[in-house]
């Protein structure tokens, strides 16, 4: 590995976290937690902590509960065209401080700030996109069948919301999340990762600027997460839930919103096969490949987890993509040139050699990568595995890093019985040239998402969501804001 850590701008980087308010914001105030206590946030490149951020307590969160039910019924009332604009500033802001923002992400989370920079361009496009939502929330007027009244229908935002977010994005999942909630009109409370709240708060500077009213947003970094939601979810002012994150947390979290019947969106994990066809252009699907695996160093719910690909290319197929993967510079996201950083921590780092070292243990052979470098972080490098059999836990379990496990099929109907052999369906990528091959098995994928000759799914007009155990709801897309209304009838004598 090149170790690029000693090439970093350190004072150029540092000066933008010493000067970021580390505080909780609590109803348009910033302040520390009820008891004092801080969390450490530490950068994954080097395993050095980078500053401390207030820990937020469960008396935080019911002091942001009042605050966001105190203002739910005024903001709700506030004009869409100005929930609107304060959206669209804060996209503006935000592309405007796309590398001070690209930096903190990259500090925090580790990715390279090629990725960063791309984070930041799709996080502000979730903001430009619900500016552009807020002002068509639309009702509808109708004769009812018989003809005696008119149904009238009209939306209203939930209520306040409770939004929690992973470490994988710290900035676009909080966006995704943020903007179709000012854009309906609720108020919310924001908890971020433990591990990345550094985006948030920055991102909480922004909307401040563009005008988003005190109590609006109250953002809670905490060390106990459970201690902090638990309580809001059993609170009946808390409407709705939205969380990103792995199926088991999200799982307990559907449990515990079914005690007040909470409006819930649940975006879990994945377990995203790549499906390769025989009749398929296999330079752009190594090129999708590698979009697919590549982003966010496969830190990804939609990253590429199965290569399937069809026994005639599979040779030409792992060759290409070795040969891609091993062209990508590893080091300190921050330095230049560099493509692939570290992982979020040990445990991740660990983990991914775990599930490497159980395909190898079974006969899968490592065409390229497959071992952590010794040093500081928590480098994994990208990694190339053939002959995956099929009892490898590669095949079940969401690897989260940069390691690309390929398997063949040779038919079709292999092909998608091994695609859909998952608990999880949120993305699946398919590559063929045979448009009827595409239209049927694009049908038979049990998938929210399908990347039809395309890396890349993540789109803000698009409606991105999972089935199965990959949840619930869509975000984004023209569905994206109904996850945050209401719809109320009123049945009109005539
Ligand atoms: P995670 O452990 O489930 O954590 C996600 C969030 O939930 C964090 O803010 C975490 O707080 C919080 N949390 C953990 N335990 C909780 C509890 N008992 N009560 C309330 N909140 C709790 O997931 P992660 O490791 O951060 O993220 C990786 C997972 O997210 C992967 O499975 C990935 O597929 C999924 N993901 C899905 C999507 C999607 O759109 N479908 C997008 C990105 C990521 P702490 O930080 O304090 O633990």
């Amino acid at each position: 590995m090149d170790n690029l850590a000693t090439t970093t701008p350190a004072s150029a980087v540092g000066s933008r976290i010493e000067t970021l308010d580390t505080r909780l914001l609590i109803g348009g105030h910033r302040r520390g937690g009820s008891t004092g206590r801080t969390i450490a946030v530490e950068n994954p490149a080097t395993g050095v902590p980078l500053c401390e951020v207030a820990d937020a307590t469960a008396d935080d969160a019911m002091a942001a509960l009042d605050a966001a039910a105190a203002a739910q019924d005024t903001w709700a009332a506030t004009p869409p065209r100005v929930r609107g604009e304060i959206l669209r500033r804060a996209f503006e802001l935000v592309t405007a401080r796309a590398e001070e923002l690209a930096t903190i992400i990259t500090l925090e989370m580790g990715k390279s700030l090629e990725e960063s920079r791309g984070e930041v361009a799709y996080g502000a496009d979730y903001l430009r996109w619900f500016s552009e939502e807020a002002v068509r929330i639309f009702g509808e007027w109708k004769v009812n069948a018989a003809g005696d009244a008119r149904v009238l229908t009209m939306r209203q935002p939930v209520g306040p919301c409770l939004l929690i977010t992973p470490w994988n994005a710290p900035l676009a999942m909080p966006a995704r999340k943020i903007g179709p909630a000012i854009a309906a009109g609720c108020t919310m409370i924001l908890k971020p990762a433990a591990q990345t709240p550094l985006t948030a708060l920055f991102l909480a500077e922004v909307l401040a600027e563009a005008g988003l009213p005190e109590n609006v947003l109250s953002i809670l970094p905490t060390s106990d997460a459970d201690a902090l939601t638990s309580p809001l979810l059993a609170d009946p002012r808390i409407r709705k839930v939205s969380f990103t994150g792995s199926t088991g947390v999200g799982r307990m979290l559907v449990e515990k919103s079914a005690a007040n019947v909470l409006r819930t969106s649940m975006e879990l994990g994945g377990n995203a096969a790549f499906i390769v066809c025989a009749d398929a252009d296999v330079d752009a699907a190594v090129d999708g490949a590698m979009v697919a695996k590549m982003r966010n160093n496969g830190e990804a719910c939609i990253a590429a987890n199965r290569f399937l690909v069809h026994a005639d290319i599979a040779e030409e197929f792992s060759a290409k993509l070795a040969a891609r993967m091993s062209a990508l510079p590893m080091g300190n996201g921050l330095a230049a040139g560099v493509k692939v950083g570290p992982l979020i921590d040990a445990a991740q780092r660990d983990k991914v050699a775990g599930l490497v070292a159980d395909a190898t243990g079974q006969g899968a052979r490592v065409v390229l990568g497959g071992t952590a470098p010794d040093g500081a972080g928590y480098f994994f490098p990208p990694t190339v595995i053939t002959d995956v059999p099929a009892s490898a836990r590669l095949n079940t379990e969401e690897i989260f890093g940069p390691v690309a496990p390929i398997r063949v099929f040779t038919d079709d109907a292999e092909a998608i019985r091994l695609a859909n052999d998952t608990e999880f369906g949120l993305a699946t990528y398919l590559y063929t040239r045979d448009i009827g091959r595409a239209v049927t098995l694009s049908e038979q994928l049990q998938t929210g998402m399908v990347g039809l000759n395309r890396g890349l799914v993540s789109d803000p007009a698009a409606p991105f969501g999972g089935v199965k155990q990959s949840g619930l709801g869509r975000e984004g897309g023209s569905t994206g804001i109904d996850e945050y209304l209401e719809t109320k009838y009123v049945a009109l004598a005539v």
